[in-house]
């Protein structure tokens, strides 16, 4: 036996992303470098590794591990130990080891890294044109894990058993595939199917090369992909696109397009540096791009619109596709409007029938539906707008030790979010509660996480709305279980979300802005300034309150919004001014909604800044009725943009009542009739509103300042997706001296509103 002398041995246990990312193969690879023998393997709380060898080559491993990491991996903790050298002969992978109650981190599901691009395309390589080719850098990982730790038995790739030439490079140290646990390839790996629009197998010798001609010719194709069904079309094509519309009942909300590459993207769109960056990144998100003029795609992708939502091809299949077509693709989710995206081949060809004239399906099974994420980029800071494919379930990092606890959201764009010790798992974006499929995914993907993360609530929390599916849902559960439920003021929800994404710990003035939030009065609220600590908030500041007739069914139909408000502020008599949009009205709906307004008949008071945004496009005649959430507005903001340099500012006042500033928008309104009147042209009107809101924003946070000394402001809500509200309110902060921050990584819409709510329960719990 060789001596022991000048030999040590340590154990290392690494934390952080380090499954399903050829950590293993790398530590292997980086041990027989050094001359290092000893173990690794996988447990469900992290790796640990024990080498053995001179102390100088132990240095040179450990400086190596953080230095030459792969791509994907991702170390957020480590601990080291000396142990006594045992003379171990090799270095070896052991099995993985399941302990009990203890999680890790599990990487999202990765975009086709270059290596696997490059074998798909090359007519030598095995997996030429074989659409389900991934390696340890790239490929799915969520969505398709059932389990931790992470092992092939663990995920749906189970029951696919792996074919001689696999096997070899999943047993092969030194290959890419080495551990890849969704390794496969055209002898053992998933296979496509081309079925009809009745979900009929055809047998077609190149199930890729058919697709490509069928979306060439103009035919909708359901495609299954990473994590759920995608709907694909030429977007080139009007017939096609507005077929597209009909059939998905989707008249005017924007649709992403799928491009081949970054140059192909330039010629539709301009794209910075940034903006390239992150369309290339592993996560592959859809980057909302301002859209060139005269392009040959359709105009009804994104009607009106001043950005197009374009993403890269982030799977083999797309790859391909993209390659054969040579077209810039539709690629939307695959769902009737607001449903949660199918999952399976059966319950596509059920629910989306009627939609596509072909499916492409395949026999890997999804295990959680995965949408694609949306990503805007403002001043070189990326801003996440649907946080889904590609981030989650990746956590949002606290700065202390959290106590178990689920958030359940909100109503709408909805997520989750579970908390412990420093993590905040806020899930993939969920979206709407309010049909019975939504509702289902979302109480099916909290039992999800807690099962991998292995979180056991103590604490539940929920928005203050007694009628929201999440509240509903929360107070079930916790009174099934016993656990302390906390409900959580929307807009204090909001700004909390804001200080952990920001890093923020401490009181800040919060300008919540959005469409609707349930206040502590009972009222609508949505045009907030909060004085916000975690545990708390004081309302300093708030529009005033204005009353819509028929409440929530006007929110589809804005030009009630700005009717209803033109009656409270001014009377019957305004019903004479000469307004293009009053002429589009019929004399019936004007006579029951003054009625309504004048005696408080179903009319709710808000104070929502949304709703002023939609109430002035109305008035503006810009959109009157809308077909997606927030269009009046977002088509406020294209008019605001048309004008260059107006800094004009309509007048701004407020009064003070029990110590909350009330802001008048009488004068506003009244200054805005006054142009209209006047007719100045509406991007000018919508530019001088846009500077108000800013304006306004800006003197409140002033005036609060100097009654609270707080000189650090928040900015959150849907309304602040609004980029040249942001651009304004951003620069006046920033020379008054204030320190401004808004979302980042979590949405500063309803999506963002779990995290906030799960700070705040944690912070109350603990305190
Ligand atoms: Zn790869
Ligand atoms: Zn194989
Ligand atoms: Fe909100």
């Amino acid at each position: 036996m060789k001596s022991l002398e000048n030999i040590a041995a340590f154990t290392i246990a690494v934390q952080g992303v380090v499954q399903g990312v050829g950590f293993r193969p790398f530590i292997y690879q980086l041990s027989a470098k050094h001359h290092l023998n000893g173990w690794v393997y996988n447990t469900s709380n992290d790796v640990t590794i024990l080498i053995e060898g001179k102390t100088e080559s132990i240095n040179h491993f450990i400086s190596d591990l953080h230095k030459k990491l792969p791509p994907r991996a991702f170390i957020e903790h480590y601990t080291i130990k000396k142990t006594k050298p045992a003379g171990h002969k090799e270095f070896v992978i052991r099995n993985s080891v399941v302990k009990k109650g203890k999680y890790q981190l599990i990487s999202p599901d990765i975009a086709t890294c270059r290596d696997c691009r490059n074998e798909i395309l090359d007519p030598h390589n095995r997996r030429y044109r074989y659409p389900f080719t991934n390696c340890t850098n790239c490929g799915p990982r969520f969505t398709i894990i059932k389990d931790i730790p992470y092992d092939r038995s663990r995920t749906t790739m189970e029951c696919f058993d792996l074919c001689p030439e696999c096997t070899h490079e999943y047993n092969n140290p030194l290959d890419r595939r080495f551990h890849a646990q969704p390794n496969a390839c055209p002898v053992c790996g998933p296979q496509l199917e081309l079925l009809d629009f009745n979900g009929k197998k055809l047998s077609v010798k190149d199930v890729n090369s058919e697709t490509a001609k069928l979306l060439k010719m103009g035919y909708i194709v359901a495609i299954k992909g990473l994590g759920g069904f995608l709907l694909a079309c030429d977007a080139t094509n009007d017939n096609t696109v507005d077929q597209l519309r009909i059939r998905k009942k989707r008249p005017g909300k924007p649709f992403a397009v799928m491009v081949d590459s970054v140059q192909t993207a330039r010629r539709y769109c301009y794209v910075n540096s940034t903006e390239e960056k992150i369309l290339q990144s592993p996560q592959s998100p859809i980057v909302l791009l301002k859209a060139k003029s005269h392009i040959d795609i359709s105009p009804s992708v994104a009607p009106g619109l001043r950005y197009l939502g374009i993403m890269l091809p982030y799977t083999p299949l797309q790859h391909l596709l993209l390659e054969e077509t040579r077209l810039p693709l539709i690629m939307t989710s695959g769902n009737l409007s607001e449903e949660p995206i199918a999952r399976e081949n059966e319950e596509a060809i059920q629910r989306l029938y009627g939609i596509p004239d072909y499916f492409l399906v395949h026999n890997r099974q999804i295990y959680s539906t995965y949408d694609d994420s949306v990503v805007v980029v403002d001043n070189r800071l990326s801003q996440i707008v649907r946080r889904a494919r590609g981030y989650a379930p990746f956590p949002i990092k606290l700065k202390t030790s959290f106590p178990q606890g689920l958030a359940c959201g909100a109503q709408e764009k909805n997520t989750f979010c579970l908390t412990r010790d420093d993590h905040a798992f806020v899930s993939q974006h969920i979206g709407d509660l309010d049909n019975q499929e939504g509702f289902d995914h979302y109480t099916e993907t909290i039992e999800l996480y807690k099962k991998i993360f292995r979180i056991r609530p103590k604490i539940i929390t929920a928005d203050m709305h007694p009628d929201y599916a999440s509240t509903r849902y929360a107070k079930a559960t916790a009174e099934q279980s016993g656990l302390q439920f906390i409900p959580v003021q929307h807009h204090h929800a909001h700004v909390v979300s804001t200080m952990v994404d920001a890093g923020i710990n401490s009181p800040v003035i919060g300008v919540a802005f959005d469409g609707t939030g349930y206040g502590t009065d009972g009222l609508v609220w949505g045009g907030e300034f909060l004085f916000t600590e975690f545990t708390k908030f004081e309302r300093k500041a708030h529009i005033q309150y204005l009353p819509i007739a028929g409440g929530d069914t006007a929110i589809m139909k804005p030009y009630r919004i700005a009717l209803s408000y033109l009656i409270s502020l001014f009377g019957e008599n305004s019903l004479n001014y000469d307004l293009p949009f009053l002429k589009l009205i019929k004399h019936e709906e004007i006579d029951i909604i003054s009625r309504q307004i004048e005696r408080s008949l179903n009319a709710p008071l808000t104070s929502s800044c949304g709703r002023l945004f939609d109430a002035v496009s109305a008035l503006l005649n810009i959109r009157g009725e809308i077909q997606y959430d927030a269009q009046a507005a977002i088509e406020l903001e294209v008019m605001a943009w048309k004008c260059n340099n107006d800094s004009n500012i309509y007048p701004i006042t407020w009064k003070e009542n029990d110590g909350i500033r009330v802001i008048d928008v009488e004068g506003l309104f009244r200054a805005i009739i006054d142009d209209i009147l006047c007719r100045v042209p509406t991007p000018v009107i919508s530019a001088r509103f846009h500077n108000t809101i800013a304006k306004m924003t800006y003197i409140m946070c002033q005036s609060i300042y100097a009654e609270t000394g707080i000189k650090q402001v928040v900015l959150t809500g849907g309304v602040f997706q609004n980029r040249y509200l942001l651009k304004i309110v951003t620069r006046l902060f920033k020379s008054g001296g204030f320190s401004v921050s808004t979302n980042r990584q979590v949405p500063c819409n309803d999506g963002g509103i779990s995290l906030g709510q799960a700070v705040i329960g944690g912070c109350m719990l603990t305190m």
